[in-house]
């Protein structure tokens, strides 16, 4: 049995119903999560799983929506009885990030450690790999590779091809990480069970928030809704999952309308605690 659940759909614009961005895929009894935006731990909660229940953490780029909440799943996974370290698989730039967290919050760590005596000290160990796109994570039930998608000037930017075996029958998960139309992406989509996939919808011009500039180029480093049509269109996937919506709130219908154009396939417009069964 594999899943894809959506914990978190949203983006750095705050909203109760669209956590930050995370996905959570579940191959087996295992738990692989990709980025750790805000709320991934409540959201994981509402899940009935425990941060100590994730098997490893892939981060696709270094934005803050995405690795937020690093730092409160690992205390969280502590809290909640890991006793393996904490795994973190992410570009260059994510060790310097975690462990400077580590030691803005060192005093109040020690602190807890000697006070709460918790016999599960290992859980507070962690192994971060830095990777690049020639990386690999396997074991017997899946591979998952990253690959590169375009979201400059953030560079590396990564999506991750996550690949697996259900009764016999080869399946594809792709997560786009933030990215403009990539080419490289629809490569690696190629036929794939389902595609979870990042989309900008629009932006209303406030001069008090933004120039004109400013939309110009949020909307440059994403995809569009008649651009991820086409994504998934050429990349002829079973099902497009998307999430990551900029912003939080906007017509679905709408969505649905501009999306479908271009892609006739099953088009799921994500929510927070979605799970889709692959
Ligand atoms: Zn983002």
């Amino acid at each position: 049995m594999s899943n894809i659940k959506l914990l978190g759909t949203g983006c750095p614009s705050p909203s109760y119903k669209r956590f930050g961005p995370s996905t959570l895929i579940q191959i087996g009894k295992k738990n692989y999560l990709f980025d750790a935006g805000s709320g991934v731990s409540q959201r994981l909660n509402q899940s009935n799983i425990k941060s100590s229940e994730v098997e490893a953490l892939f981060i696709t780029h270094m934005h803050s929506d995405h690795i937020i909440d690093i730092y409160q799943l690992y205390i969280s996974g502590w809290h909640q009885g890991r006793i393996e370290p904490f795994k973190i698989i992410g570009p260059v730039g994510i060790r310097e990030f975690f462990e400077t967290q580590l030691q803005a919050f060192q005093e109040e760590l020690e602190g807890r450690k000697n006070w709460e005596a918790r016999p599960n000290k290992l859980g507070l160990d962690y192994v971060i790999l830095e990777i690049d796109k020639n990386y690999t994570f396997s074991n017997d039930e899946v591979k998952i590779t990253p690959f590169e998608v375009d979201h400059k000037p953030v560079d590396p930017a990564y999506g991750f091809k996550i690949e697996f075996s259900d009764k016999g029958e080869d399946k594809k998960i792709i997560i786009s990480g933030d990215t403009r139309k990539s080419k490289k992406l629809i490569k690696e989509s190629l036929n794939a069970n389902a595609l979870v996939h990042e989309v900008f919808v629009s932006l209303e011009f406030d001069n008090k928030r933004m120039t004109k500039e400013t939309i110009k180029n949020v909307s440059d480093y994403h995809t569009n809704p008649n651009e991820v049509g086409e994504v998934a269109a050429e990349a002829n996937v079973e099902k497009l999952i998307l999430t990551h919506f900029v912003p939080p709130v906007f017509d679905k219908s709408k969505l649905k309308a501009v999306v479908s154009e271009k892609y006739k396939g099953e088009l799921i417009i994500g929510e927070d605690l979605l799970n889709i069964e692959i």
